[in-house]
């Protein structure tokens, strides 16, 4: 069961409160160089070296890397009423809650004649890696790919391993949700050969090299993603997920136990921490936690989850305490169950997404509330974002000085450029004036 951790009394630095709930952690550096490897062996030989990994890795060896667009659509008419509806349902609120992520363009007047403008330019080309090996996310496509749509990419390509229950195909309801979303662009292909392959393009199936990849992935995917930037951008090494729950005694302990476990359901290595100021309600809580771990479908992996060192109970004096632990762990979910959470969520600072009250559980930022659910792991919330439009955009300034501005400014150039001995510098400045 959870471990308990005493705060109470004490007061901690971050990352002494960090050091006692450690995530799990994959070494990526370790698969760096098979990745390296992989990603050669696309770079030399194209086709033929992901037909041969798809076979090593994958136990199967698909027809042809690219999907035809008569699989994409066949797999779209065999999808269910049920998964289509949930899907169509998922993509609108995504659609909408991306399109408010969309900075508007600034014009700043520095002075008579001297503006400067940003605008915010989409990313012409994106690779999208849609993990399938030891599970397979059709969420995720949409998570990847309505941002990106919504940013204005004009060129999408999707990625997934060949499946070998599928004969060598991708997993039909991830081609169904590609051919739902518009996307005719997907290939067959997996872990770092398919990252290589998006950074390098492969000539003989017609991949051009994109300009950004992202998506979630394994230890190979998040080595490949290490070793490819740049040749292209990024968005993050993915690691375990993890969720952490700020709750009071006014909390309800049976949904507090099931929002634990239903991160801890997705692998082994996952997080999940409850921080609470109530001795009494971290008792309920357990006791919960307890019966619905056996319960579950995947028990063992919960059990595993819950049981190792990257997930706690924390006692802590007050909900302050509670936060300022939350901001030092800089969850991936963070849930706010108290009286006040207003009060609460004013104080936290780092968190990926956060879940207010008791009716906005994780499990709907997984699927159906709007918010993306591609976040920062292992900590990273506290300095990273989790995907959205804005991931498939770059600020890009727009500079426009007349000839009375350039002229004001003309001697803040000429003593920087001294300074710096560029005096071409100045003398760019000053040839527009000599005439
Ligand atoms: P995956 O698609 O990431 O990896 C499968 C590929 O790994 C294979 O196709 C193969 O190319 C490669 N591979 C397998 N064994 C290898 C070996 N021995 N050497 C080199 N390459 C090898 O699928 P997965 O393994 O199921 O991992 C998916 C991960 O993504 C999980 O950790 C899951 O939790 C995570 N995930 C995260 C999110 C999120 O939003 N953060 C969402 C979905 C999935």
């Amino acid at each position: 069961m959870l471990r308990t951790i005493d705060l109470r009394g004490t007061r901690p630095t971050p990352a002494g409160m960090l050091a006692l709930v450690p995530r799990a952690a994959t070494d990526v550096s370790a698969a760096l160089d098979a990745a390296r490897t992989i990603i050669d062996e696309v770079r030399r030989h194209g086709a033929a070296a992901l037909l041969d990994q798809s076979e090593r890795f994958d136990g199967v060896r698909p027809a042809a890397v690219r999907v035809p667009a008569s699989e994409l659509a066949a797999a779209l008419d065999e999808l269910s009423p049920e998964v289509r509806t949930a899907a169509v349902q998922t993509i609108e609120r995504v659609r909408a809650a991306s399109a408010a992520q969309v900075p508007s363009s600034q014009t700043t007047v520095l002075g008579d004649g001297a503006v400067v403008e940003q605008r915010w330019q989409p990313v012409a080309r994106v690779g999208l890696y849609v993990p399938g090996g030891k599970a397979v996310y059709p969420s995720s496509v949409i998570m990847n790919v309505v941002p990106a749509q919504v940013a204005g990419v004009r060129s999408i390509a999707l990625a997934s391993p060949a499946q070998s229950g599928f004969d060598g195909r991708i997993h039909p309801t991830i081609a169904a949700i590609a051919a739902l979303l518009g996307i005719d662009e997907v290939y067959a292909m997996g872990g770092a050969g398919a990252i290589g392959a998006f950074a390098y393009g492969v000539e003989d199936v017609g991949l051009a090299p994109v300009q950004r990849v992202t998506g979630p992935g394994n230890v190979y995917v998040a080595a490949a993603k290490r070793l490819v930037q740049g040749v292209t951008g990024i968005d993050a090494e993915a690691g375990p997920t993890d969720i952490l729950v700020i709750a009071d005694d006014s909390a309800d302990a049976d949904f507090v136990a099931a929002d634990l476990i239903s991160q801890a359901e997705h692998d082994e290595l996952a997080a999940s921490v409850l921080v609470t100021d109530s001795p009494a309600f971290a008792a309920r809580v357990l006791e919960r936690l307890g019966a619905r771990a056996r319960a579950t479908k995947h028990s063992e992996r919960v059990l595993t989850a819950i049981e190792g060192p990257q997930s706690a109970l924390v006692l802590v004096d007050d909900l302050e305490q509670a936060a300022d632990f939350a901001n030092a762990f800089g969850p991936e979910h963070l849930e706010i169950q108290v009286r006040d959470p207003e009060a609460t969520l004013a104080r936290i600072e780092n968190a990926g997404a956060i879940f207010v009250g008791e009716f906005s559980p994780v499990s709907l930022g997984d699927y159906a509330a709007g918010s993306n659910h591609v976040l920062p792991t292992g900590g990273q919330a506290r300095y990273a974002a989790g995907l959205s439009a804005a991931t498939f955009l770059r600020p890009q300034q727009i500079v426009r000085y007349d000839e009375g501005a350039l002229r004001e400014v003309a001697p803040v150039i000429a003593a920087l450029s001294a300074e710096e001995d560029l005096p071409a510098h100045g003398e760019a400045v000053t040839a527009r004036f000599e005439r």
